[in-house]
């Protein structure tokens, strides 16, 4: 089934000049990118996007790192994308990342952690929602 997921690159991998190698572990995966631009978050929008943590300890911090630098977002299509692009990613902490994930070729720990996916079909809507509109996918 075609789906598509939405994803970030984030501020640490992007202060590395990591998105290229980062982009080509996503294409390599079989995604296609169909959405692509660079930003940078203000405080409001990290805390907007991540609401769903605002109750957890780490909330204050992650939202200061997600606006600390430039992060590439996009839309990725593809067959179950949202599971492939998790796989692709590793787990949230790269200690626990299988061989040949992003998360464990890149992350430097549990929050600098380089990418961002979603976790299901109905988040990704929201989230690609929350960062383009619709004659900015053009897949
Ligand atoms: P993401 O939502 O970024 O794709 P994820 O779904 O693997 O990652 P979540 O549980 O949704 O993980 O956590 C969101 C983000 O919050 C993580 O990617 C990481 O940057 C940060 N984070 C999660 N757990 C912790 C923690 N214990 N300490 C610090 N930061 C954390
Ligand atoms: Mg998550």
């Amino acid at each position: 089934m075609t789906q598509r997921t939405f994803s970030i690159i984030k501020p640490d991998a992007t202060k590395r000049n990591l998105q290229g190698a980062i982009l080509k572990m996503i294409q390599d995966a079989g995604l296609r990118i169909v959405a692509m631009k660079m930003i940078r978050m203000t405080k409001e929008q990290a805390e907007g996007f991540y609401a769903v943590h605002s109750d957890k300890p780490f909330f204050g911090s992650l939202t200061d790192f997600m606006c600390s630098g430039p992060v590439v977002v996009s839309v990725l299509e593809g067959e179950n994308a949202v599971s492939s692009y998790r796989q692709a990613m590793g787990a949230t902490n790269p200690a626990n990342a299988d061989e040949g994930t992003i998360r464990k070729s890149f992350a430097l720990d549990i929050e600098k952690n380089s990418v961002h996916g979603s976790d299901a079909p109905e988040t990704a809507a929201v989230e690609i929602a929350y960062f383009f509109n619709q004659l900015e996918i053009v897949g």
